[in-house]
């Protein structure tokens, strides 16, 4: 049993007087436990609404969402559910409820009525995955914008969710405050075993994850492997950019290089060493 699944979801939102918006139809996939995937998409294709009906914040007009075989529409389900799926947003600034770090981080412990010795203990757990323990008792007018979406994630994290979805976390942050997010994330999944879903338009970002599920206008049109970016137009199509070195390999490519689709950027230098050492001879 997958642990969060989607089976023919549709979900639309009211809109003008009778008028409605269908923001996803018919969508249906899967993420297991300790699973990296990126979900992307261009603005309005439906990347938020999906994480939206995931956490039973809104619930599908036809169709079902479980986790952990639990249906959100059950609304006895949706306190487990809430403690298994974490959602951070995209502004840093909408998110911190206090005004000390620590506090923040403590608010989800709280709200679970956990004891307090417990809920230190998951504080400084949380702070410390996301190495932010030294700003423990700081304010949040002193973080950058990379610092205030770990700690963002550290209040999640004190939740001990098995999933968490990260909703263009990285959108509103320069490429330092991206990287330390991914960076954090990114260790969380190999050590903790938490799943990730990471909703993201940055394709070097998406290109990091296990599994790349492509969501246009509303339908998810690709579910698959790094290997997705060997056919380039399943991207293009939904009008996402590619990661920088595989547009740099499809230049070469066509400038008659012995290289292939790189799967990463340690691949893309591998592939462009040979090349360059083969002499520029095609193999085909
Ligand atoms: P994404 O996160 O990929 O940008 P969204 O899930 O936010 O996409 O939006 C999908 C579609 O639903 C878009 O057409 C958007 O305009 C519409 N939509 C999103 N939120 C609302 C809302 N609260 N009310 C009405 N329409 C909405
Ligand atoms: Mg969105």
């Amino acid at each position: 049993m997958p642990f969060l699944e989607f089976s023919n979801v549709d979900y639309s939102y009211p809109s003008g007087d009778d008028g409605y918006i269908q923001a996803l139809k018919s969508v249906s996939l899967a993420v297991e436990r300790g699973e990296f995937v990126a979900l992307v998409g261009c603005n309005g294709s439906g990347k938020s609404t999906l994480a939206r009906l995931a956490n039973g914040l809104i619930l599908p007009d036809y169709g079902v969402v479980s986790v952990d075989g639990k249906s959100t529409a059950e609304k006895s389900n949706l306190y487990e559910i809430r403690k298994k799926i974490g959602v951070v947003f995209q502004n840093p600034d909408n998110q911190m409820v206090t005004t000390i770090v620590e506090d923040d981080v403590a608010f989800g412990p709280e709200n679970l009525g956990l004891p307090p010795a417990e809920i230190r203990e998951r504080v400084d757990w949380a702070l410390d995955c996301v190495g932010m323990r030294d700003y423990a008792t700081s304010g949040p007018t002193r973080l950058s914008g990379g610092q205030k979406q770990r700690v963002a994630i550290a209040g999640v994290l004190a939740i001990k969710p098995e999933l968490m979805i990260l909703d263009e976390a990285t959108g509103m942050l320069d490429p330092d405050g991206r990287k330390e997010v991914l960076d954090v994330v990114t260790r969380l999944n190999r050590k903790e075993n938490m799943a990730v879903v990471m909703i993201t338009h940055f394709m070097e970002e998406a290109a990091q994850a296990d599994r790349i599920i492509i969501l246009d206008r509303g339908g998810v049109t690709a579910d698959g492997g790094r290997e997705l970016f060997q056919t380039p137009e399943v991207f293009t199509r939904a009008g996402l950019d590619l990661p920088v070195y595989v547009r740099v390999a499809q230049r070469l490519k066509s400038a008659g290089a012995d290289i292939g689709c790189p799967l990463s950027v340690q691949d893309f230098v591998a592939q462009a060493a040979r090349a360059v050492k083969g002499g520029g001879e095609r193999r085909d």
